[in-house]
């Protein structure tokens, strides 16, 4: 297919459709979705989102958006249309004490690059800095610090955007706040985020990272929870890991910050809870090397070869009353055994009082969990990534039945019908804002959201 003469007359050069440049963002982090876009646009400034969005509306284009490229099934792509390429808008700064406005193509990496020689971070991170700011702040944002702060969107004070219907706007809580709640964990449907201004907190020097190990899930889940509600420590996670044989241990990691000379009172922190003690690791590490830790893995990934894998991830958000149960059935299930050998289970909670967009969809309750599935399939085998999809699928609607939710972030079908009970009462007003600001319904598409 070539773009409609209209459109690359009006782009000239500025439309990329080389052949290489179409197979490129056909792809993303899951490698399991592949649409090739009729061009990709890599715009200077708003003027040109603006421009191109005032085009591709009325002749009903699709337009996607990609920052960092980590979809995992296709949330970025838009097929038969334009994709309009961030990643040249990634200026930060200026940095003050408070607050640092980032346009949206930067990675957190290019954030905290910007941010920590003045000794400022935004109070929460996700683990991965390599995610694009547009696309981490049209999901929400998860991390170790969520149980303290809420979510790394919940840090935007105020937002520029340019609307599915190529109109320019700034947005925060005070000023067009339908708009900032509509963008804010609303997966890209009604504006391209062109800029972000973060809310930031002093950085600490160094921090001291727990590991505390239990053998059982119910003992566990019962400190992850008393942690996340006492608030003891500034991040908290944790992980089931495989035992030996056929079942889990599990692992509370647990970071308390410090300034190098007065170091943290581990028995305070660690008073009452029922890890197993001989186990205990700690360790300390400047905040920059911790906040960076997952580089070193995306390193090694990227030598083995298997960053470039498919990634059928599934990522779950649970209520603590069946938590257990889901976890449980999860694990057990042949279909995940090989989260064993190649994978990751993330299991940690969030207060929900705490997390704070509007569309950010939680089960009910004080106290979740995230439960994160990180798969890596085999390239060269379709056939396992469907069997993968299929198990996604499966998890999703047990845990559904037991109250949760996703978080939309993963390799997983979802119907018209499961949208809208993703985000049940919300769902009319946000079928609204989409109507409103993207009234041709030509943005993101690739979330399979129809409304
Ligand atoms: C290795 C890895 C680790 C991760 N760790 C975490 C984690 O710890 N916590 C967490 O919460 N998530 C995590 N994620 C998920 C990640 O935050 C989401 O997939 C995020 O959407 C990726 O953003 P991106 O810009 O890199 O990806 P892209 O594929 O470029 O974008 C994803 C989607 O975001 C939307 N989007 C992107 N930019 C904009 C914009 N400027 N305006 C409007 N919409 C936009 C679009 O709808 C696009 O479809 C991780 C993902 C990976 C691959």
């Amino acid at each position: 297919m070539t773009p409609p003469h209209d459109l690359a007359a009006r782009f000239g050069r500025a439309l990329d459709t080389r052949p290489q440049t179409l197979r490129a963002c056909a792809q993303d982090f899951g490698h399991i979705v592949r649409e090739e876009p009729l061009g990709v646009l890599r715009p200077r400034s708003a003027a040109q989102i603006g421009d191109l969005l005032a085009y591709a509306g009325p002749a009903g284009i699709p337009v996607s958006v990609r920052g960092g490229g980590h979809s995992m099934y296709g949330q970025g792509q838009a097929g038969g249309g334009i994709v309009l390429d961030l990643r040249a808008m990634n200026e930060v700064g200026p940095v003050t004490d408070e607050r640092v406005t980032v346009r949206a193509g930067a990675s957190w990496r290019d954030v905290l690059a910007a941010t920590l020689p003045y000794g400022r971070t935004p109070p929460v991170l996700t683990d991965y800095l390599g995610a694009g700011v547009g696309g981490v702040l049209s999901a929400g944002g998860l991390g170790g610090a969520c149980h303290r702060h809420g979510l790394v969107a919940d840090q935007v004070l105020e937002l520029e955007v340019v609307t599915g219907a190529g109109e320019h706007r700034v947005c925060s809580p005070g000023r067009d706040p339908g708009l900032f709640h509509a963008v804010l964990a609303g997966l890209g449907q009604c504006a391209v985020i062109v800029a972000a201004t973060l809310r930031l907190v002093p950085a600490p020097a160094r921090i001291r990272r727990y590991c505390l190990y239990y053998a059982d899930l119910t003992r566990y889940l019962a400190d992850q929870r008393r942690l996340a509600e006492e608030q003891r420590f500034a991040y908290l996670e944790g992980q089931a890991r495989p035992a030996d044989g056929w079942g889990w241990h599990y692992m509370i990691e647990a970071v308390a910050p410090h300034d190098g000379s007065c170091p943290p009172d581990d028995a305070a922190l660690l008073d009452g809870l029922a890890h197993d003690p001989a186990a205990l690791e700690t360790e300390d590490l400047a905040f920059a090397e911790f906040a960076h830790r997952v580089d070193t893995d995306e390193e090694v990934l990227r030598e083995t070869g298997e960053w470039l894998y498919p990634h059928p991830w599934l990522n779950l958000l649970l209520p603590h009353d069946s938590a257990e149960r889901v976890v449980r059935a999860v694990l057990a299930d042949p279909a995940f055994h090989d989260l064993r050998d190649t994978g990751l289970v993330l299991l940690y909670p969030l207060l929900s009082g705490r997390l704070r967009a509007p569309l950010f969809s939680r089960p009910s309750g004080q106290v979740l969990y995230l439960l994160a599935l990180l798969r890596t399939a085999p390239p060269g085998s379709p056939e396992t990534v469907a069997a993968m999809v299929a198990a996604n699928r499966a998890a999703y609607e047990l845990a559904r039945s037991q109250g949760a939710v996703a978080y939309p972030v993963n390799a997983l079908p979802m119907s018209d019908g499961d949208w809208r009970d993703h985000y049940g009462s919300l769902w009319p007003a946000f079928a609204d804002a989409k109507r409103r600001h993207d009234p041709h319904g030509v943005l993101a598409r690739g979330h399979g959201l129809r409304f």
